[in-house]
This record gives structure tokens, sequence and C-alpha cells, in this order.
């Protein structure tokens, strides 16, 4: 990495922070610690923060960036690359938490934003953080929303990209990917392959001036999570949440969550309160799981099958750090089987009305093993994440969701179907 720029400014960010052995680097396009390797983390200036009232962040707009101020990029909004994603409904769940026995449950339904996933969010993050640091062209390793969204949000800004794909991903997630424009590369491989792939291109000369969303932005890609956890205290009237179960690919966003609640409280914005973070895998790719239920602090890589695609990352930078925060916290973490992740989207869909993708089929089969375990406790106040469309990945679910009855257009017919009995 040659290219160097202003850092952006008028941000509270101060800093580039290993998490592995805590040495400090000055903002810019870099993701890995000079001396151990480790990943870089955003740090702030406390004291910057501090400053921020929630009345002020009421007052901002119907988005991410009502949380600008906590965020890793400069305050002007004429200077983002963004979609305007979040402030995503949070869904009171009683049926859903009949059918469970569960007492207060919630779904955070990020399927509600503009390309249909969470991943708006961090991209809108990423790509602004990119154009305050110079870069023209953007790219990224995708598991699929994240190459829906990075491709939207270029088109939006007028930026050239160029997205790299597994070339097995679901159709819908192919089509709304190119449809943006944009180069589309669709590699052999799964998705660590293309994720190696991405960081080789990223050291040779041509992609020089190219921000890559999950490798030297990374550190700035990685705050736009952060708002899943602010968005649900504020919509909780400023409370944490008592237990939250989260997707997990990389597990950064876990982490990310988990640092906005203890944001949150050390800045005052929210009654300090204890909270517990939980973690769902599919079982075809779950090294973070089992890394959990080993009670390793090393996550063994996988290859990765099953139809939960978009949390099909076999080599999780994030893991040891979502182990960490899970442990902290009390949570805990487990995985379930295909047949298993079809059961959870039918059942968040016809107790919620919420049509999930497979990553949130993995959660809701995941909140009911974990209750099954005595591991998530029923009785206290649980949020779940619904990060995903359940159009983007149709195929889960087509085959077994069909009309209950077919009938010819006439009373007779719908009689004799027993339509009205
Ligand atoms: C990317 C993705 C995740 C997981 O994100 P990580 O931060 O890599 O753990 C979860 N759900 C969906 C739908 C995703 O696209
Ligand atoms: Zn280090």
């Amino acid at each position: 990495m040659t290219l160097t720029a202003d850092a952006p400014t008028s941000s509270a960010a101060d800093s580039l922070r290993c998490r592995n052995c805590g040495a400090r680097y000055p903002l810019g396009p870099q993701h890995a610690c000079l001396d151990c390797f480790g990943p870089l983390e955003i740090g702030y200036d406390h004291d910057a923060l501090a400053v921020l009232t929630r009345s002020d962040i009421e007052a901002g707009p119907h988005s991410i960036w009502r949380y600008a101020g906590l965020l890793p990029v400069g305050q002007d909004p004429a200077g983002r690359v963004t979609l305007n994603p979040g402030m995503t409904p949070l869904v009171r769940a009683d049926r859903l938490a009949e059918e469970l026995g569960m007492r207060e449950l919630w779904v955070k339904d990020d399927s509600a934003n503009p390309t249909h996933s969470f991943k708006d969010r961090v991209v809108s993050v990423a790509l602004t953080a990119a154009r305050q640091l110079g870069f023209t062209r953007v790219a990224c390793a995708s598991t699929g929303n994240l190459a829906n969204s990075v491709a939207a949000h270029a088109a939006r800004a007028g930026l050239e990209s160029v997205v790299l794909i597994p070339a097995d991903l679901e159709e819908a997630k192919v089509v709304q990917t190119a449809v943006y424009g944009g180069t589309l590369v669709a590699v052999d491989g799964s998705y660590d392959d293309v994720n190696r792939l991405c960081s080789e291109l990223a050291e040779t000369d041509a992609f020089e001036k190219t921000a890559f969303v999950n490798v030297n932005v990374r550190p700035y890609y990685a705050e736009g999570s952060k708002t899943l956890g602010f968005e649900v205290a504020e919509q909780l009237g400023w409370r944490l949440p008592r237990q939250v179960l989260v997707p997990m690919a990389s597990g950064s966003m876990l982490t990310k969550i988990d640092k906005a609640f203890g944001e949150l409280a050390s800045l005052g914005l929210v009654e300090p309160a204890e909270w517990r973070v939980f973690g769902a895998q599919s079982t075809g790719c779950s090294p973070i799981s089992t890394a959990f239920a080993l009670g390793r602090d090393v996550v063994e890589p996988v290859r990765p099958t099953g139809i939960a695609k978009s949390l099909a990352i076999g080599n999780p930078a994030d893991g040891p750090y979502a182990l960490d925060a899970v442990r902290r916290t009390g949570g805990a973490i487990a995985d379930v089987d295909d047949d298993e992740v079809r059961d959870g989207i039918e059942l968040l869909a016809r107790t919620t009305g919420i049509f999930a993708e497979t990553a949130g089929g993995v959660v809701v089969a995941t909140l009911r093993k974990l209750i099954a375990a005595g591991a998530l406790d029923p009785a206290e106040q649980t949020v779940i994440y619904n990060t995903g469309d359940g159009l983007k990945t149709l195929d889960a679910v087509a085959g077994r969701q069909v009309p209950t009855v077919r009938v010819k257009p006439s009373l007779r017919a719908a009689r004799e179907a027993g339509l009205l009995d």
C-alpha cells in the first residue's frame, strides 16, 4: 500500500489500533498491524465522543447518519457515498415469542435497507471513508449481499467498482449486483478463495488506487455495524437489550454490536446494564460455533457447504474476537443444519410477516436451539437480528412453499375444492 491521503477529518476517530498488541497507527487505508499482523480497528478520542447527547442523535436524519458522531468519517453529508440505510424496524414478535415460550422478543428487521441487507450500513461507512481517503475505485470480495451493496453504492456515487464473488452464488444476488453496472468477477472457488485473490490483487500496482472494502478499508467498514447496536438501544427507549442473537460469517457484526453497547454505556447515553451476546452459524460453515463448543480460542478454518451462503466464510477474520465477546458477556453460540434453517425461515414468516433470507433462518433456528439447551433465557428481553431479505434466496424454500389449492375461476370449483367448508 503506497497510496497516501489525508485521513477523514472532523470525526472523533483518532487512530487505528491493533486489536492484538495495542499498537497505534494514524488513520488511513491500513488493516493489519506492522508489528504483529493483528487486525486494526478504529480508535476514538473519548472526550470528543462524550459531547454527544441523546437529543443530538434524535434530531438527526432517519438513517445510520444520526450516529455520524460515533462513526469514523467526516460529518459533511455532501461528502458521503451512501444510500442512507438504517433505522430499520424493530418489530415486537409476540406470536413468535409464544411459539418459543419466550416473554419479550424483538426482531431487528434489517432486510428493510436499500439493497435489502444489513451490508448497506457497512458499505456506506466504508465507501464514504474511501472517498475521503482519495480513492476513486472500490472493490470487494463478497458472499453476495456485500456485492449488491457495493455495486449499488458505487452506482449512486459514480465510482468505479470491481466486485468479486464465488461463481456458485444465488442467481438473485448475481443479478442484483450486475444490474448496477461495474465489473462483476465470478471466481471458480469458495468465498475464502475469492478473498485471498482480493488480497493479492490489492498488492498489485494496477489496484494501488482501489479501496478494498474488506481489505485496506476494513477497519472503517466494520464500524458501520455498530449502528445495529445503537439503533436497537434507541428504539428500546435508550436501553440496552438483555440478550441479542446475531448471525456470524466473519464474526465482525457481532463484535461491533457488542462494541456499540459498550460505547453507549461509557458515554452515558444509556444506563449501565449487563447484556449478553449470542452467535448463530449454519452447520455447513460453523468454525466459530465449533471453537466455542470445544472451549478453544483458535478458530480452525473449514470448507463451507449448505444453503446459508451469505454466512459461508470458512476462515472468519473476526472469529477469535467474536468468541471473546460471547464468552465475556456470558452468551453462547450454536449452529443449525439446512432443514432447521428452512424451518426457521418459515416459522419467522408465519409468526411475524417477515420473510428472511437463509441467514435469518439460521438465527431463528439457533434461537430455538439455544433456548432448548438452556443457554438463552426465555424470560429475559431478547433481540434477534434478521440481516437479509428472503427474496434473495427464494430457492431455499421455493419447493416447499406452493399454493394451498388450485381451482378453476368458478364458485362451483371453489366449493368442490372445499373453500366454502
Ligand atoms: C455478511 C452477512 C452477515 C455476517 O456478517 P459478518 O460481519 O461477516 O459476520 C450476516 N447476515 C447476512 C445476511 C450477511 O450478508
Ligand atoms: Zn499488533
